[in-house]
């Protein structure tokens, strides 16, 4: 994505100097390949992963808001005494409002737009008092409000939009997050595997069910259950691999969702997993246990049969005494008890 910008930039450039063959702007002969520079520099620092994405967007968008004012002020010097209209490259100035809200905070991108903005009316105000011609003077000073103004409008309408964006943002993510334990819903688990589904690449999945837990509610009450609970989520958000997924499936059943590792790794990661679940303390309740089905995909297997044979084989280690981990390694359909175990 930044590497389209990258080139974007450059061609521009190479544009704008192209078309001031042979006599280039005294600006834009040092400053346009400067800024092309700086974007490829970005970009190999982003390839190289010496920076992350956000880096790289907030200093290309700080280049591109220092170049447009030098432009603004650098207009005046070369601009015709008979000129009654502010140059074309204001025309950048729109793309510099819409671009703060893409690349910081509402908050931080209205303080950065204004910022531009005021800016940009003192330079004009400098130069419509004291460098331009009186001919021409009340004329270029109406351009130049015309440009502010549009310029506020567009902030306004940027900001509007932003924290629009922002709440969509904020409230999809509570839709896809269970409100307990603050790890991902089953709307959310079902949503990956939806995408697995089409994306076809291998992938592990291991249902797990906490032992007796309605005896934890009866015994102690909702609330140490519900302490018991988030418990147990944290630990299976910290063991969880990168790219893979914790999820609470449902009452005291989570989903773990894992990208394709070696079984030995897995079986690692659910040992550390009860060693934590063991050790944890919630009141006067330790010891907690589970079971834990795994079942590891199939090339080409649906991601609900995956799903299946991992349930299927948790519900196996519950009928054989419960706290055990059990593997499914056949391929069975969904509601169909799997012969293996
Ligand atoms: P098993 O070993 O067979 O899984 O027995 P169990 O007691 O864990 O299973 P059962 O299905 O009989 O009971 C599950 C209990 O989980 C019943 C329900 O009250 C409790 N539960 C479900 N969601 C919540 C919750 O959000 N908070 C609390 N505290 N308890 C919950
Ligand atoms: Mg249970
Ligand atoms: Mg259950």
């Amino acid at each position: 994505m930044f590497l389209i910008l990258v080139v974007l930039v450059i061609v521009a450039s190479g544009a704008a100097l192209g078309l001031q063959r042979p006599h280039y702007d005294r600006l834009d002969v040092w400053a346009l390949p400067s800024y092309a520079l700086v974007m490829v520099a970005l970009q190999a620092l982003l390839a190289l992963r010496r920076i992350p994405l956000t880096t790289a967007l907030r200093t290309a968008y700080l280049g591109g808001a220092i170049y447009v004012l030098l432009a603004l002020y650098h207009q005046f010097q070369v601009m015709p005494t008979t000129s009654v209209t502010l140059m074309e490259n204001t025309y950048w100035f729109a793309v510099i409002y819409a671009a703060a809200f893409l690349t910081l905070p509402s908050r931080a991108a209205t303080l950065v737009t204004s910022g531009v903005l005021l800016l940009a009316a003192a330079i004009c105000a400098w130069h419509v008092t004291r460098t331009v011609p009186a001919a021409t003077q009340l004329r270029v000073a109406g351009s130049a409000v015309q440009f502010l103004l549009t310029g506020a409008v567009l902030i306004v309408l940027n900001r509007t939009i932003g924290v629009q964006h922002h709440r969509l943002m904020a409230s999809r993510a509570a839709a896809f997050t269970d409100v307990l334990t603050g790890l991902a819903n089953r709307r959310s688990a079902e949503e990956r595997l939806a995408e697995l589904a089409t994306l076809g690449s291998g992938f592990t999945l291991v249902m797990f069910d906490l032992d007796h837990f309605k005896q934890v509610n009866d015994t102690h009450g909702h609330a140490t259950g519900d302490l018991v609970l988030r418990g147990v989520a944290a630990s299976a958000r910290a063991r969880v691999p990168s790219g893979g997924l914790a999820a609470r499936w449902g009452g005291e059943e989570f989903l773990l969702i894992l990208p394709p590792q070696p079984k030995d790794a897995v079986q690692a990661m659910l040992q550390a997993l009860r060693s934590d679940l063991k050790a944890q303390q919630h009141g006067p309740v330790s010891g907690v246990t589970a079971c834990f089905g795994v079942a590891d995909a199939r090339p080409g297997e649906h991601p609900d049969h995956v799903l299946a044979r991992a349930d299927a084989a948790m519900y196996t280690a519950k009928a054989q005494g419960r706290n055990d981990i059990r593997r499914s390694d056949t391929v069975i359909r969904p509601g169909q008890h799997d012969p293996a175990n």
